[in-house]
């Protein structure tokens, strides 16, 4: 199987579609002042994460780093909605993004570059054509277009790794006191390790890392459906 990054069209590129979105999450967690490694925060998002169940005002607000015992409390309530292999970083955000849309929406769209949006019928293509990892969120959004097929945000969880040799010297260590996992720089030039990648998954996330990752059967299937501001760039395999 090969597998390739959704990227954003060519900076030059004439762009096919007119859609665009205003959205927010119901739900973050703030970055950490952490004893051991310092102040950070990250980002990454996790639409299928519903956590209306969780009675904590401070998880519903946008705010700056807190304290690292007011952090791991919040970390304690989110834990539960995740599977044990997936990090909980400080800044990242949970639930559906809800807001407002006008335009047109390609099948698949990838703007900003650290989220991908599916189209209800590339949703339902994809499915049917039985690949497997597709998390596909519906999006909440009001339109003045009655007609607009409804999006869904797919959702990535970081499972496979780039390859050490292309992420090179410049990275942060993980931190076992706050549960910081391993940060670097993107490298511009970068490559999955064969290892790490989770078998039979069409969609898939990095440690570290926020572009998503896609099998090629995922490519061939979206690409039916015609048009689309995307490109996909292959993520060779060592
Ligand atoms: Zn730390």
């Amino acid at each position: 199987m090969r597998y390739f990054e959704i990227r954003g069209p060519p900076r030059d590129a004439e762009w096919q579609w007119s859609g665009e979105y205003r959205t927010h999450r119901r739900w973050h967690l703030p970055g950490v002042e952490c004893p051991r490694c310092g102040t950070w925060a990250g980002m990454g998002a996790y639409p299928s994460v519903d956590l209306s169940g969780v009675e904590e005002p401070m998880l519903a607000q946008v705010t700056g780093p807190t304290s690292f015992a007011e952090y791991m409390r919040l970390v304690a309530l989110i834990r539960p909605f995740l599977p044990p292999e997936i990090p909980i970083k400080g800044g990242s955000s949970f639930g559906p993004m809800v807001g407002t849309a006008r335009g047109k929406f390609g099948p698949i769209s990838c703007d900003p570059p650290w989220e991908v949006v599916l189209r209800e019928d590339a949703v339902e293509l994809l499915k049917a054509e039985g690949l497997t990892g597709i998390i596909a969120v519906r999006m909440e959004l009001r339109s003045r277009r009655s007609n607009m097929p409804a999006l869904y945000e797919l959702e990535k969880r970081p499972l496979a790794k780039l390859h050490p040799d292309c992420i090179g010297e410049w990275k942060t260590p993980p931190c076992d006191v706050c549960g910081r996992p391993e940060m670097f720089d993107l490298p511009p030039k970068r490559w999955l390790l064969r290892s790490s990648i989770p078998e039979g998954l069409d969609v898939f996330g990095n440690h570290g890392a926020n572009p998503y990752v896609v099998s090629e059967r995922f490519v061939e299937v979206v690409q039916r459906l015609g048009p689309a501001d995307v490109t996909y760039q292959e993520l060779p395999a060592e």
